[in-house]
């Protein structure tokens, strides 16, 4: 497994490495977790060759502080990647991937509208930068994502064709703690405390699906905020039942799609997010 910083040395890996097989991707921001690898292994099974990137991107925070305390733990990171059969870790330099201010203004329409795209302004229009940025860069045939970041993916999605990119966008399933909290990053900043009460984010969200055939839309969205904040270490940003295409909230369970319960609560001081396909 290579460490690379430099486009040019990330071609040159790419070039020695492989012959006529497929480039699979795996963009991510480090402090590398089990459900990083899980697509990484995923990636590594359909590919000829896995290319991981590391990289923290300061155009997709909306606070400054929150980009400040996110994780960076590279050496543990290639630890973990080590034996999963990637080929190439590519970590660069804000400067490599930004050689210039990127000003560019995507237009998601209502898909960015609604939970992250709204509580988070700018975010999804950074996340778009920097991932078809990384995409020019590395060129992959598939790219791997986690159905961790729902709204995420039908961003990528999106983008990809906007821009007519010819890479195909894998979803990946969401890997979880013993607890059933969905892995993040962020976890790594609870106290053992909030790690323990975080879960009650998923608990609440395998109830949903239970409780969606009994409860009306507007009852069950009530019933998960009431929920989470009972605990008082949680504290709810907002809930939304979702269609999974257009990521419209729904009234009602008759409408024709499956549906998606999503939920964005801050634990302590630190932010998380969640969501489980209602429908089977
Ligand atoms: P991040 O480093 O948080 O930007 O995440 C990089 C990729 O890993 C994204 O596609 C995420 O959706 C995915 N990911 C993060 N956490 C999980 C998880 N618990 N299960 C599956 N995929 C995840």
């Amino acid at each position: 497994m290579f460490l690379v910083e430099t486009i040019e040395d990330l071609r040159n890996k790419i070039d020695a490495l492989k012959d006529d097989g497929t480039l699979g991707f795996v963009p991510t921001m480090g402090a590398l977790h089990m459900g990083h690898i899980s697509l990484v292994e995923k990636a590594v099974l359909e590919n000829q060759i896995t290319v991981v990137s590391i990289f923290v991107n300061p155009n997709q925070f909306n606070d400054k502080s929150d980009l400040e305390k996110y994780p960076r733990t590279l050496e543990a990171d290639l630890k973990l990647l080590k034996d999963t059969g990637c080929n190439i870790v590519f970590a660069p330099d804000a400067k490599v991937i930004y050689p210039k201010k990127d000003t560019r203004k995507f237009d998601f329409g209502p898909l960015e509208s609604i939970m992250e795209g709204k509580h988070r302004p700018g975010h999804f229009n950074g996340v778009a930068q920097v991932v078809s940025r990384l995409f020019e860069i590395v060129k992959p045939k598939k790219a791997y994502f986690g159905l961790k970041d729902f709204q995420q993916l039908a961003i990528i999605k999106n983008m990809v064709k906007q821009l007519d990119l010819q890479v195909q966008i894998v979803p990946c399933d969401i890997i979880r703690e013993k607890s059933g909290l969905a892995m993040s990053s962020r976890n790594e900043l609870l106290t053992a405390e909030e790690r323990k009460n975080a879960a009650v984010i998923s608990d609440t969200l395998f109830k949903t699906k239970e409780l969606s055939k009994k409860k009306s839309v507007q009852e069950l969205k009530s019933w998960m905020v009431e929920t989470i904040n009972k605990n008082k270490y949680l504290s709810v940003e907002y809930v939304e039942i979702v269609d999974d295409i257009q990521l419209q909230p729904v009234n009602s369970w008759d409408e024709n799609s499956a549906k998606v319960a999503c939920v964005a609560a801050f634990c302590g001081k630190v932010r998380l997010i969640d969501n489980i396909v209602l429908t089977d």
